[in-house]
């Protein structure tokens, strides 16, 4: 685990970036993106984004692919980083870059620091390729933008999260501060402790136990469901306090699987304190307890997304949890040969769409933070 490498952020021209998410635009509805195309929705001339287009692929933020009818450009993780990381630098959300703290099975998490050297968490989202190849086939949904699904559905994990932690803090629950978030990207308060999983003794087991219990009956008050309440997304704090994080998979109390979502939780922390300290209470709480007096998921879906994309992500992410595998050679993705090949015709009909989308977007980095009404920072 090292340092995230963000030195070529330093050279980078606002002419690449400019290419490069147009690389981006492209992708929503290409599984590869021709040069021409990149120029026409960067609004550039089609020598010079050549030129830019061959240097990126040499940084790795771009991969020059052939495909069946025409060859073209992808984005690497690489260069999708880049484009976040260059928005939160822009924003003076984040100023300096640390070493890397964690993988979890879907992220990458950095220490960052902001222009006050405040120490921040950064969290870079990756849900697979590989994930998204398990299911190619099943699902009509994905079959046309399979190409550009990790980049899709990573984005939205991290709206998600962001959207959850913020609704979640306003309503005092113990999570770390959101600050900022751009793509994939979320900038965060940095919990300084260690996960559960890490700790080995406690002060008062009873009193953590029953903390932890009340935190899952809490959340599912407001309506919401962790999904995923275990000894590696609960932090505990030097002061020996939980901190929950980790909420992109967060379901509704109204899911049809609630319940079930429900007693996973609360097992998951039944079954590590017998595990880990011997503790065993004939106390837990069941689906029964929670009263719903709030739905944070009506806030955090008004937050930015359709319906629609909603739906798709829920039934997306439910099929992750089943069919995850452990493959994480992301650079590989088979082609489909069923997909059908759209030809290069279909790509310039559709140049002014994106270069409408293409102008949205640049719109969007600027405002999007301020559509969650962040708090002022003390
Ligand atoms: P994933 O979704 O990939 O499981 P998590 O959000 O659970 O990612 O983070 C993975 C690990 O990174 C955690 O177990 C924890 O050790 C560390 N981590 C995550 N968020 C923070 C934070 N805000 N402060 C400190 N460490 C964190
Ligand atoms: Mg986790």
């Amino acid at each position: 685990m090292g340092k995230l490498d963000v030195k070529m952020l330093r050279y980078l021209t606002s002419e690449d970036f400019r290419v490069l998410t147009a690389i981006e635009m492209g992708m929503k509805n290409h599984e590869l993106v021709p040069a021409l195309l990149a120029a026409q929705i960067a609004n550039l001339r089609y020598g010079g984004v050549h030129k830019l287009l061959k240097e990126m692929c040499k940084h790795r933020l771009l991969s020059y692919e052939r495909g069946k009818r025409y060859d073209g450009y992808r984005l690497t993780n690489t260069g999708y980083d880049y484009l976040a990381l260059k928005v939160l630098t822009q924003r003076g959300t984040i100023c300096s870059f640390g070493n890397q703290i964690g993988v979890g099975k879907e992220s990458n998490i950095y220490v960052v620091a902001n222009e006050d050297e405040t120490p921040l968490c950064l969290k870079l989202h990756r849900l697979g390729r590989t994930c998204f190849r398990n299911i190619k086939g099943k699902r009509d949904y994905l079959q046309h933008r399979h190409s550009a699904s990790w980049l899709y559905l990573s984005r939205i994990a991290a709206t998600r999260e962001f959207a959850y932690m913020k609704a979640l803090l306003d309503r005092g629950f113990p999570v770390p501060k959101p600050i900022d978030f751009n793509r994939h990207c979320v900038v965060m308060e940095l919990v300084e402790g260690g996960p559960l999983c890490n700790v080995n003794e406690v002060n008062n087991v009873e009193a953590l136990y029953d903390e932890l219990m009340d935190l899952i009956v809490r959340l599912g008050n407001h309506g919401v469901i962790h999904g995923d309440f275990n000894e590696f997304n609960i932090m505990i704090k030097n002061d020996g306090k939980p901190v929950i994080i980790d909420f992109p998979q967060m379901v509704s109390t109204e899911h049809e699987n609630a319940e079930a979502y429900f007693q996973r939780d609360v097992n998951c922390i039944r079954d590590f304190f017998k595990r880990r300290f011997g503790y065993e209470s004939e106390l837990y709480p069941t689906f029964q307890d929670i009263t719903r007096e709030d739905c944070i998921d009506n806030e955090v879906r008004a937050s930015g997304f359709a319906k629609q994309v909603e739906k798709e992500i829920d039934i997306f992410l439910t099929d992750l949890d089943i069919e995850y595998t452990e493959e994480k050679d992301n650079e590989n993705i088979e082609t489909n040969e069923k997909d059908e090949k759209e030809t290069y015709e279909d790509c310039v009909d559709e140049v002014e769409n994106l270069q409408s989308q293409f102008n949205d977007l640049q719109f969007q980095n600027q405002i999007s933070k301020k559509d969650f009404d962040l708090p002022t920072q003390e």
